[in-house]
């Protein structure tokens, strides 16, 4: 999954992304609104964590425009618990909010509750052919047994998980997986993609010649 934070406060912003790549998110940041619309314009993210108040282009224009073009799950980030924010917010197409300063565990949650909205998810937890993922607890089960995924390897499971019966370009896969600044080395797709099949059955995806990969 493959978050961009807009945030001008350079410590919040820091501590957030670095937050968010140790829950295994790929983490694009900008640190002012006119570049935070053109990333959300470009990119294709799972979410959106977006501040209120920024230079440029303020969080709200960023979300107006954004809803002329996009769908993309936004979770604002409010400056003051006032109710005429969040009206305004949800009324803007805001998905949700959380008040500054904020709990990350709560701002966790509230990502992953968005992420599975938008891939029509209603529970946590997500069965297909014995494997068992759990998107809360980050955890996967294969045959009643735990299995030791790394981060990446977890965070392509869950993502062609949310979009089982989808056929996803390679392509697709690299936007959602990996953020601006990855290295060659840890974006290597195919060894991922081959390890998660050592681990989850040979089967587990599926390769579409020419086209990419599917979880049947
Ligand atoms: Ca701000």
């Amino acid at each position: 999954m493959r978050i961009l934070i807009v945030e001008d406060e350079p410590d919040l912003l820091q501590a957030l992304s670095r937050a968010l790549r140790d829950e295994g998110y790929a983490v694009d940041t900008a640190a002012e609104g006119e570049d935070g619309f053109y990333k959300a314009e470009t990119y294709d993210y799972d979410a959106i964590v977006l501040d209120v108040m920024l230079p440029k282009l303020d969080g709200w224009e960023i979300l107006r425009r954004l809803r002329k073009i996009k769908k993309t799950p936004v979770l604002m980030l409010t400056a003051k618990d006032q109710s005429r924010d969040r009206v305004k917010g949800l009324d803007t197409g805001a998905d949700d909010y959380v008040v500054k300063p904020f709990d990350l565990n709560e701002l966790f949650a509230r990502l992953r509750a968005l992420i599975r909205r938008s891939a029509n998810k209603t529970t946590n937890v997500i069965e297909i052919n014995g494997v068992k993922i759990d998107t809360a607890a980050r955890n996967v089960l294969h045959a009643g047994k735990p299995v030791e995924l790394t981060a990446r390897e977890y965070a392509l499971v869950e993502f062609m998980a949310l979009h089982r019966g989808e056929v996803i370009t390679r392509t697709a896969l690299y936007e959602h997986l990996f953020d601006e600044d990855d290295s060659t080395l840890s974006n290597l797709l195919d060894v991922h993609v081959s390890n998660v099949r050592k681990k989850l059955g040979a089967e587990f995806i599926t390769t579409r010649r020419g086209h990419g990969y599917c979880i049947e």
